[in-house]
């Protein structure tokens, strides 16, 4: 749970904390009358996600055929038991940038390497995308390095490519590490074709100087971008032919497009992942990379979010990628479902033109078709993931 206002300071060390991730609600010095209520809330959840879990090495595909798959977004190689325990088919974002926090110098490159390839060995054989340098939403101000660098400015390829030493460090480690497993590399926030030509020249040269010290390097290593800005998502058709795969990220793509700050309560409001215009960037996104024949994945907190699942089936993503403990959830959606529904789905809720009205539609849609997964839904709350 991030944002618990002043909970920190209200609570004392030993204190007994009750603690709901699903509603966002802690106690502090709970009564005895809360604790049970909590703990029959925590019993429920468990049964809930027990009965999810037997789907677990099943596919995610719809009743009509279609196809998708489900990974995991992590911070820590720790991580990787939860990834395989709900079903995770890959990790479709590693967030690095975990690596640099709490300490005051850079890690090393052997430091990045272990990182990886116990990622890497852990995942066996399963796809592995990891994420070179950014800086985002709350991360930013934990390290000092990272403080100019979140939000619109000089921040992930941005800052990479105005620091190639550190960029260097942190390929060098994923080129050695490729050789544990299946291995993707993921460059952040690309806005312009020229970052992902300038970002893809030095990843050679890195892989040429590895080759000619005698450390070898996997053959073929996709390299794929983050559409995270509205001008990528339009432009996506141009940098679609010069990369490996798109991943969507919805954190930022949704802030760039509504002209909202992530980190901005006074807008948080306007925060809406079913707004018109986001729905048609995204599908400009997948268009782009369909036509290029590569695969589009999202890796916002939109996409593992069961809400938008059908949605997200019918503007053909291949790949979903979130949370751990979301990814049961999202599957039994979409195998109870199929892609010719999700699609009707979609152009109905696409004819709306308020996103009030389009998230209204979609909720009472999902409501009458999954009444188990929402009955006690509200409309999505709103407000960026932090
Ligand atoms: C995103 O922007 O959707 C994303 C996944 O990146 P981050 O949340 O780390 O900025
Ligand atoms: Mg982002």
């Amino acid at each position: 749970m991030v944002g618990a206002g002043q909970a920190s300071e209200i609570a004392r060390a030993g204190d007994v904390i009750a603690l709901d991730g699903s509603t966002g609600e802690v106690l502090v010095s709970p009564d005895a009358e809360e604790i049970r209520r909590f703990e029959a809330a925590r019993a429920a959840a468990k049964s809930r996600e027990a009965e999810l879990l037997e789907d677990r090495d099943l596919p995610a595909q719809t009743r009509d055929g279609r196809r998708v798959f489900l990974f995991a977004n992590i911070e820590f190689p720790e991580e990787v038991p939860s990834v395989i325990a709900h079903g995770g088919e890959g990790v479709g974002l590693y967030r690095t940038e975990f690596l640099y926090l709490n300490r005051e110098e850079l890690p090393t490159e052997e430091e990045h390497y272990s990182a990886y390839s116990s990622i890497l060995e852990r995942m066996q054989g399963r796809p592995v995308t990891i994420r070179t340098w950014t800086w985002a939403g709350q991360a930013a101000h934990r390290a000092p390095l990272a403080r100019a660098q979140s939000g619109a400015g000089l921040r992930a390829i941005r800052f990479t490519l105005r620091h190639p030493q550190l960029f260097r460090t942190q390929v060098r480690a994923l080129l050695r590490a490729s050789l544990h497993g299946t291995l993707q590399i993921m460059l952040p926030m690309i806005a312009a074709v020229g970052e992902l030509r300038e970002a893809k020249v030095q990843i050679e040269s890195i892989r040429q100087e590895l080759l000619r010290e005698g450390k070898p390097v996997q053959e073929k290593i996709p390299i794929g971008i983050m559409l995270e800005t509205p001008a990528a998502a339009l432009a996506a058709d141009r940098l679609a032919r010069e990369c490996d795969f798109f991943s969507i990220g919805t954190n930022d793509l949704i802030q760039y497009s509504l002209a909202i700050d992530r980190s901005n309560r006074d807008v948080a409001y306007l925060y809406k992942p079913l707004h018109l215009g986001v729905l048609r960037l995204i599908q400009a996104s997948v268009d782009g990379a369909k036509d290029a024949g590569i695969e589009c994945a999202m890796c916002g907190e939109m996409a593992g979010d069961p809400l938008y699942a059908l949605i997200l089936l019918a503007l053909g993503l291949d790949n979903l990628s979130m949370n751990p403990a979301d990814i049961p959830k999202v599957k039994r959606v979409i195998r109870s479902t199929t892609l010719a529904d999700a699609k009707k789905l979609l152009e109905e809720a696409m004819a709306f033109s308020s996103h009030d009205e389009i998230e209204r539609y979609v909720l009472n849609q999902m409501q009458e078709r999954f009444p188990e997964a929402f009955e006690d839904a509200g409309m999505p709350a709103s407000g960026p993931p932090v």
